[in-house]
């Protein structure tokens, strides 16, 4: 009557032994168990207290490891991901500091504080901790997240530059109003020079790296035309697009130092645009930078458009400045008839739109085109404003 109580008794514990461990240990303290039993039966009670002990923490610990398994996989899948080893990278020694809890194979670090949140451990990894004021994004170009961006700076005190910079503008009248980019400005000293010529006022986006810049600049803007500074950026393809250029593998700091060296190439702008760039405006983190900056400095952002996965418009709410986008490029066909259908586009766009902006190059066939077109706007109920004029139109920001 003994034995099958007893036998029945054992294989409880040992059966809900929850882990492998837990059941191997059972199973060998069983079969050495059952043979000392049968000489000493009280050995028996003695041996089924140590298994149910046994079969309970052997259980406790299989149920505390299992969920921390697939926390330290997306840890370490993510922290073993830093593609772009930029040496001087505050964030990444910064996952070194982590309290290192009880890591019994894998060395990576495991934030415990991670754990309680599990879906946000996919969204936002390792880099969740950096917050200087300044903070460095991501090395990393390609996950581009929104905790590893700069956070948005303070707005600057006063009247932003851009307002402070703006050429006077015609009063709003309630008729269509078109602004006129001219870009690539600078390098060509002849072909500008007949571009700031023309009846303003115009908005001239100015090569950084072209020679007397600020002469070319000055004498245009007393000509009642509005500057921007004309960022190179790395463009899709394999063309060059200068010195300086924010290139999309650069890591934050020199992709900074690069922007404030372009914006010191002269004076008086109101922001800048790109110079190509498909490949560097589609770099959420890069651009985050540029914005931020901007931003920083109450400069507006005109998007030249030259990708649709240009991510300008999404950080201009995040950065809070005034971010502009073309509507129309008036030569990208070179001819007197591209130049034209391009004008009638824009008219159409800003008849529909009210305001609509258009970007041309230096190009003899687009000086030609404008030399007739600009004096017939008031015959055709337009009203040319500078850049900043469009931003004051469609409120400030957002
Ligand atoms: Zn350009």
């Amino acid at each position: 009557m003994t034995r099958p109580r007893r036998s029945s008794a054992r294989k409880t514990p040992a059966g809900s032994g929850r882990s492998r461990t837990g059941r191997a240990l059972a199973a060998a303290r069983r079969s050495r168990a059952g043979r000392a039993v049968a000489e000493r039966p009280w050995l028996g009670l003695v041996a089924l207290g140590f298994l149910v002990v046994v079969a309970v923490l052997a259980g406790r610990m299989g149920a505390e490891q299992r969920p921390v398994e697939p926390f330290r996989v997306v840890e370490s899948a993510d922290s073993a991901k830093p593609l772009a080893p930029e040496p001087g990278q505050p964030h990444r020694p910064r996952a070194a500091p982590s309290v290192p809890k009880e890591a019994p194979e894998a060395p990576e670090p495991m934030p415990q504080v991670v754990q309680p949140a599990p879906s946000q451990t996919v969204q936002a990894p390792a880099p969740v901790a950096p917050k200087p004021p300044t903070a460095a994004p991501a090395a990393a170009p390609e996950e581009a997240q929104v905790a590893v961006l700069p956070p948005p700076p303070a707005p600057p005190d006063g009247v932003p530059l851009w307002r402070r910079n703006a050429v006077p503008a015609p009063v709003p009248d309630g008729r269509p109003r078109v602004v006129i980019v001219i870009d690539d400005m600078g390098l060509d000293r002849k072909r500008s020079a007949r571009i700031a010529a023309l009846p303003g006022p115009l908005t001239l986006a100015w090569l950084p790296y072209s020679r007397d810049l600020p002469a070319q600049a000055v004498a245009a803007r007393r000509r009642g035309h509005e500057l921007i500074v004309h960022v190179p950026m790395e463009p899709g393809g394999g063309e060059n697009p200068g010195p300086n250029a924010l290139l999309t593998r650069l890591p934050p700091e020199e992709l900074r130092r690069r922007l404030v060296a372009n914006l010191a190439s002269f004076e008086g702008y109101v922001g800048i645009n790109n110079h190509m760039g498909s490949r560097f405006t589609a770099d959420r983190e890069g651009m985050a930078v540029v914005l931020a900056e901007l931003s920083a400095r109450g400069l507006l952002f005109l998007d030249s458009r030259t990708t649709a996965e240009t991510r300008a418009p999404e950080l201009g709410r995040v950065y809070r400045l005034p971010v502009l986008s073309r509507d129309v490029f008036l030569d990208h066909t070179q001819t007197r008839d591209g130049v034209a259908a391009a004008l009638a586009k824009l008219e159409e766009a800003a008849r529909r739109d009210g305001l609509a902006i258009a970007i041309g190059h230096p190009h003899d066939v687009t000086a030609a085109a404008l030399e007739a077109w600009l004096p017939t706007l008031e015959s055709r109920g337009l009203q040319l404003i500078p850049l900043s004029a469009a931003v004051r139109q469609n409120g400030e920001g957002s």
